[in-house]
C-alpha cells in the first residue's frame, strides 16, 4: 500500500443563505485542508514520481481568497457586481464544509484522471476540511481510474 498526504489551508468567505443563525451573514474561515490518496501501488511518471505534492496542495490553494458560493446565491454570481475570477461555484445548496471538502475530492478525483487515466486503480481518496479549530469534516470515497 502506498499512501500521499498533502496539507494546506486557505482563506475564503462565504455565507450559508437561509441558516438561523449568525453563518447566513458574510464571513470567512481560514480553512485548514489534509488530502491523503492511496492505493496498492501508484502509477510513476518519468520521473519516478506518482501525485505531485504540489498539484495536490493546488487544488485547495485554487479557492484561496474567493468567495464560495452555490448556485441559490444569486448575488456573488452576477458578474456585474462581483468578478468572477474571485468566486468559486461548489455544487449543492450551500458552502458548507460538507460541499467544500465534497468539492475538493471532485477536483482530487479529476487531477488523478487527467494524470494517470484508464489504469484501473482503485484509488481511496480522503478530504479532511477543518473549518475552525474545533470543526472537522471528512469526506472518504473510493474510486477506480
Ligand atoms: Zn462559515
Amino acid at each position: 500500500m502506498e499512501k500521499i498526504i498533502v496539507q494546506s489551508h486557505f482563506h475564503t468567505g462565504h455565507r450559508q443563505l437561509g441558516y438561523p443563525g449568525k453563518c447566513k451573514w458574510v464571513h470567512g474561515h481560514t480553512w485548514r485542508g489534509t488530502v491523503t490518496v492511496w492505493c496498492e501501488m501508484f502509477p510513476r511518471d518519468e520521473l519516478d514520481m506518482a501525485l505531485d505534492f504540489g498539484d495536490l496542495k493546488a487544488v485547495m490553494r485554487f479557492l484561496d481568497h474567493k468567495m464560495l458560493v452555490t448556485e441559490q446565491d444569486a448575488t456573488f454570481l452576477d458578474p456585474e457586481l462581483f468578478e468572477p475570477d474571485g468566486v468559486v461555484l461548489l455544487n449543492g445548496r450551500g458552502p458548507s464544509v460538507e460541499n467544500v471538502a465534497l468539492h475538493v475530492w471532485e477536483q482530487v478525483v479529476a487531477h488523478i484522471r487527467g494524470k494517470f487515466p484508464g489504469h484501473g486503480i482503485t484509488y481511496s481518496v480522503e478530504v479532511l476540511i477543518q473549518e475552525t479549530d474545533n470543526n472537522i469534516f471528512i469526506v472518504e470515497k473510493t474510486v477506480t481510474i
